[in-house]
């Protein structure tokens, strides 16, 4: 027997043989080719990309219906495929570096690769999975393989990394569930994943290596715990756990879309972040209440010319439209840092986190950032969307931007464009220094949104890429608890509503505290919804003041992680509740 960990990405348990999938880009050599051959090559790349278009063509007829992602995944693959900048480089390699076209992607796909780890977001350092089963796939076109060949009996698939294409041509009768090396928990193929239903697990490091085609293997895709081989009294056990998985589901799905409401009468909005328009049936399958984080910058890294008006209007209504009557907090553009396009790149930046970012980088590039407030303030006129400025550290920055804001609203006007005219603007509190005046930016402003993630990274000077310091960076370290209450008692004495959409808002041991702490809307990635909402709906806010209270007056991180602990343990929770956590 043999136990290995990945990331449950997709809950369940599944026991059942192994059947082991091999990647075409694991076996591939570099091989010269003669100059007087270079266009034979060339023909070949060419028909290897028509012969891939066509599949990935036939696989969309295939998929069963009330699967929009996964449509919209592989309709995204077929654009990639006909990128001028992929083709450009491929054929450049070939053509001057004499080499074959599989070794030639394969140099392509590390150079992107370096690139999109690069990223600060996870969610775009991801795509780099998108590219990478395009071109595994183009690799098996060139070598005549088909790249995905279902089992013939019910098995658990196992491979270094499924695209979302061969994801949805698993067939419910013969998988049971599935196992990679690669992936994340926001990786598309986790996403299909999820609205398959299949349990899966990816980021098991090691798996191909260890397992042979044929071995039993037991899966929880909840914990991420594969087990090669298990013997029967773990069976057993991942048996009693399938029960109690099912039980759960139908607890958390039946309830999610009730509004979270503590016992006694406070009402917490519950929303989803989102980046990209093909997440919004999973953000409304999980209940979410609109979208407190809209994440703009994936459709400007993603492709090296700007987004037209027309283009951000396109995608910014299916978000508003997909989501009415819940609002949409649409965030403008934050690049910069380590997140930069092409069409941004400017000079090295020794300290680029503390360099020129988001809301700096628009106002020194006004162009981009009218164009950007044009789309938003249009899309305003199909729902109802909330505009907010990242990374605001002063009110001269603040009051800038909406002059600006301001003039693109008269624009619009003139032209007699429709927009919501009492849209609602607000700034994420991301800068210390934001959180220190945060009562003279409440009076300028209609919400706040507390960005933890950076606004971590800045109190406590950790750098939140960087792994040799990750375990400094405490988002209970009493410093940062006090800043979030000074920042939600300066909204709420003027009158204003607090959020909060960092990742310390979807952490279920942190809601009582948040709760307390007077937050108003938590903003969180829209798998976690269910479970908060089923928390919030058991506590007592008053109680949770109380916490809020006691917490404050700790004096380090490892004292509050215990105390919130303990209070939740020692909850009198609904046992349905209860079984959520055990
Ligand atoms: C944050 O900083 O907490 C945040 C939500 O923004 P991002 O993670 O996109 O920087
Ligand atoms: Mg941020």
């Amino acid at each position: 027997m043999k136990r290995l960990k990945g990331i449950g990405v997709s809950p369940g348990v599944a026991i059942g043989p192994a059947y082991v999938l091999l990647a075409g880009r694991l076996k591939i050599a570099r091989r010269f080719i003669r100059p007087q051959d270079v266009d034979d090559e060339m023909a070949r790349f060419h028909r290897a990309l028509e012969l891939t278009a066509r599949e990935l063509k036939e696989v969309k007829l295939h998929i069963p219906e009330g699967m929009p992602q996964a449509l919209s995944i592989i309709d995204a693959h077929l654009l990639m495929l006909r990128d001028p900048v992929l083709l450009r480089e491929t054929e450049k390699l070939i053509r001057n570096r004499l080499v074959n076209t599989e070794w030639a992607l394969i140099q392509i796909f590390e150079h992107y690769k370096r690139l999109f780890a690069s990223f600060e977001d996870p969610y775009l350092r991801e795509r780099i999975h998108d590219l990478e089963q395009l071109i595994d796939r183009l690799i098996m076109a060139l070598q005549g393989e088909d790249s995905y060949v279902a089992p013939s009996e019910p098995a658990i698939i196992v491979a270094r990394d499924l695209s979302p294409a061969d994801t949805a041509r698993l067939q419910a009768s013969t998988t049971k569930a599935f196992v990679t090396e690669l992936g994340s928990r926001t990786s598309h193929t986790a996403i299909v994943a999820r609205s398959l239903g299949f349990p899966a697990v990816v980021a098991v490091e090691g798996i191909l290596s260890q397992v042979n085609p044929g071995d039993l293997l037991a899966v929880d895709g909840f914990s991420g715990e594969v087990v090669i081989n298990p013997p029967s009294e773990i069976i057993e056990e991942f048996l009693d756990r399938r029960r109690r998985y099912h039980v759960r589901k139908a607890l958390l799905y039946n309830k999610a879309k009730r509004p979270a409401v503590t016992k006694d009468g406070r009402r917490i909005a519950i929303r989803a972040n989102l980046e990209l328009v093909d997440e919004i049936p999973l953000v409304l399958e999980h209940g979410a209440e609109g979208v407190g984080l809209y994440r703009t910058e994936y459709l400007y890294v993603t492709r090296d010319t700007l987004p037209t008006e027309e283009e951000l209007l396109l995608a910014y209504r299916q978000v508003v439209e997909g989501l009415r009557p819940y609002p949409v907090t649409i965030r403008t553009l934050d690049l910069g840092g380590d997140k930069f396009a092409d069409h941004f790149e400017g000079p090295e930046e020794i300290n680029p986190a503390l360099g020129l970012r988001a809301i700096r980088l628009c106002l020194k590039n006004l162009d981009i950032f009218r164009v950007q407030l044009r789309a938003i303030l249009r899309a305003s006129a199909f729902g109802k969307v909330r505009i907010m400025f990242p990374l605001i550290s002063g009110l001269g920055e603040l009051l800038e931007a909406k002059q600006i804001l301001g003039q693109v609203q008269e624009e619009l006007t003139r032209e007699g464009l429709p927009f919501d005219e009492n849209i609602q603007l607000g700034v994420m509190i991301e800068v210390p220094s934001a959180a220190a005046i945060a009562d003279l930016l409440a009076k300028e402003v209609d919400f706040f949104s507390i960005g933890t993630n950076d606004l971590i990274q800045y109190a406590l000077a950790i750098d939140r890429g960087n792994k040799d310091v990750a375990h400094l960076y405490d988002p209970l370290h009493p410093g940062i608890l006090r800043i979030i209450k000074q920042v939600v008692s300066a909204g709420h004495e003027a009158g204003i509503e607090v959020f909060m959409c960092g990742e310390m808002a979807g952490e279920i041991y942190y809601v009582p505290l948040l709760i307390g702490l007077g937050l108003n809307e938590l903003s969180m990635n829209a798998q976690t919804i269910p479970e908060v909402k089923a928390l919030i709906r058991e506590l007592y806010y008053r109680e949770c003041q109380v916490l809020a209270q006691e917490a404050l007056g700790l004096a380090t991180p490892e004292e509050i992680e215990l105390l919130l602990r303990e209070w939740l343990e020692h909850l009198d929770l609904e046992l349905s509740v209860r079984q959520l956590w055990n």
